[in-house]
Order: structure tokens, then sequence, then C-alpha cells
């Protein structure tokens, strides 16, 4: 079975810079939060759960509604947890199902929520992406409409850049001036060379 390799960290870090430049030397990646979104869209059993959550149903335009998903968390912070109680093993399950059907000699989760969801546990070592919080603010600025503000809650509201560091076998620091392709390159030789290693 293929090795696995987590990547994480915070918005605007670079997860998905670094994840491309994993997809060019051929590494299969799985995006966790595409496939929340897409067991929150199609999966049957999840549709159910959220609309209990809700008390109401949020599928009447046939896909979830998110805006109104998050105005009803706003207001009830409890049911954040109980959503992702619901979604997070499903992901988990997804992402164990997708990388024991792949022929390669690892492959790659991506999730910015890779502690809290506790997918730690399914890989053999996590990269943690780190990145100076002014530089984070800018890039997310640049590539959407949103607030410094409303970055900053973001950031607020997520583990912080140590304490993912502290818990992952890489770190790169993904700052403007920082060269990561060569750090890439050495992460991925050192992941074939694991996967050549007997079990
Ligand atoms: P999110 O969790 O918010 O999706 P992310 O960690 O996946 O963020 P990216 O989408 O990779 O972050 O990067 C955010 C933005 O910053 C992108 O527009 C990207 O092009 C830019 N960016 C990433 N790394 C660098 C860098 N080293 N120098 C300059 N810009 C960068």
């Amino acid at each position: 079975m293929a090795r696995r390799l987590g990547i994480t960290g915070g918005i605007g870090s670079g997860k998905t810079t670094v994840c491309r430049i994993f997809r060019v030397l051929g590494v299969p990646v799985f995006v966790a939060d595409v496939a929340a979104r897409q067991l929150m869209n199609n999966d049957p059993s999840i549709r159910s759960e959220i609309n209990e959550i809700a008390g109401k149903d949020l599928y009447e335009g046939g896909e979830l509604d998110r805006r109104e998903l998050a105005r009803l968390i706003f207001n009830e912070p409890d049911m954040l947890q109980k959503v992702n109680a619901s979604v997070h093993p499903a992901v988990l399950r997804e992402f164990e199902a997708w990388s024991s059907a792949i022929d390669a000699p690892y492959v790659i989760m991506e999730a910015a929520i890779l502690f809290e969801a506790r997918a730690d546990r399914l890989v053999d070592r996590v990269i943690s992406i780190s990145a100076p919080v002014e530089e984070r603010i800018s890039r997310v600025m640049g590539r959407s409409e949103i607030s410094r503000e409303e970055v900053l809650e973001r950031i607020n509201n997520q583990m912080e850049d140590n304490e993912r560091e502290e818990q992952s076998y890489y770190v790169i620091n993904n700052a403007d001036n920082e060269m990561i392709i060569p750090e890439i390159l050495k992460i991925h030789g050192d992941m074939l060379r694991l996967a050549a290693k007997e079990r």
C-alpha cells in the first residue's frame, strides 16, 4: 500500500501551492476540503444528519446552503462541532479507501485541520507549512474580496503555526522570500526511500 504524507498549514500558508509542486512530481493528492464539500452535498446520510443538526432542510436548492449553515453556526457554535463530528470521520474513510486503491509509492492528504480532525493518525509523516502572518494576510486579500479583519479572525480561530510545527515531521517555511522547491525535492526523495523500505 502507498505510504502517506499529510500536508497542513493555516489559511494562506501555501498548502495548495506546495501540493501543486508535488503533483508535478507525480504524487497523487487528496484535498480534504474538497472531499468534505462533496460528501456534504452528495452523501445521503451526511445530508440527513446536517438537516437534523440544523433543524431544517438546508438542501432546497439541491446543494447544501453553506451560507445558511454558516449563519446558523454563528448563532450556535455547538453546531459546528456536531457537523464536524459527522463530516470528519467520513472524509477520513474516503481518504482510506482512495489511498488503498492507488498504486503509487506515496500519496498526499492536504488538510488545514489535519491535527484537529485527527487525520495525522492516518499518515506516515506530516509537513507543516508556515509563513509570517502579515504575508498570509496579504496573500489571502490578494486572491479574494476579504478584509484584513476577516482574515485575522480566521487565523486566530485556527491552530497556531508553532503548535502544528511541534507535531510535524517536516516544517516548510513558505515566507515570500524562501526557496521551497529544494525542500520539496528533499522530502520527495525521503518519501520515495521510505516507500522502498520493507514495512
Ligand atoms: P487556504 O488554506 O486559504 O486555501 P493555502 O495554504 O492553500 O490557503 P495557497 O492557496 O497555496 O494557500 O496560497 C495562498 C496565496 O498565496 C495564493 O494566491 C498563492 O499563489 C500565494 N503564495 C503562496 N506561496 C507564496 C510565496 N512563497 N510567495 C508569494 N505568494 C505565495
